[in-house]
């Protein structure tokens, strides 16, 4: 089973931002693009997944458990923060670390 599943803790541990091009409508998009819903503006240029810059953070797309079961919600529209990490990344561990769990 890929870990990610059962984990979910960079989904409550870090902001999110990226480049409103990704948003549904805009003009580069992973399958549909990131609902605009699901976002707060930060500048003309970074827009941040709602839910990430408050304390403590958790994204809006993510569903479940941090720790046992988790899906994001926008999966195949995820922006390219969230394609971009991934267990290689020492904050993972730290993001693990943070809701109880081992480093992969
Ligand atoms: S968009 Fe999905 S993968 Fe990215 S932080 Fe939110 S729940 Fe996690």
């Amino acid at each position: 089973m890929n870990p990610c599943l059962g984990c979910g803790a960079c989904c409550v541990s870090f902001r999110v931002d990226f480049h409103p091009a990704e948003l549904s409508g805009g003009t580069f998009q992973w399958d549909t693009g990131v609902p605009p819903s699901m976002v707060v503006r930060v500048t003309d240029r970074f827009v941040r997944m709602c839910g990430t810059d408050v304390q403590p953070p958790r994204c809006v797309a993510l569903v479940g458990n941090p720790g046992s079961e988790v899906a994001c919600s926008i999966y195949a529209s995820r922006p390219s923060p969230c394609r971009e990490f991934g267990p290689e990344h020492e904050a993972c561990a730290r993001a693990r670390r943070r809701i109880g769990l081992p480093a992969l």
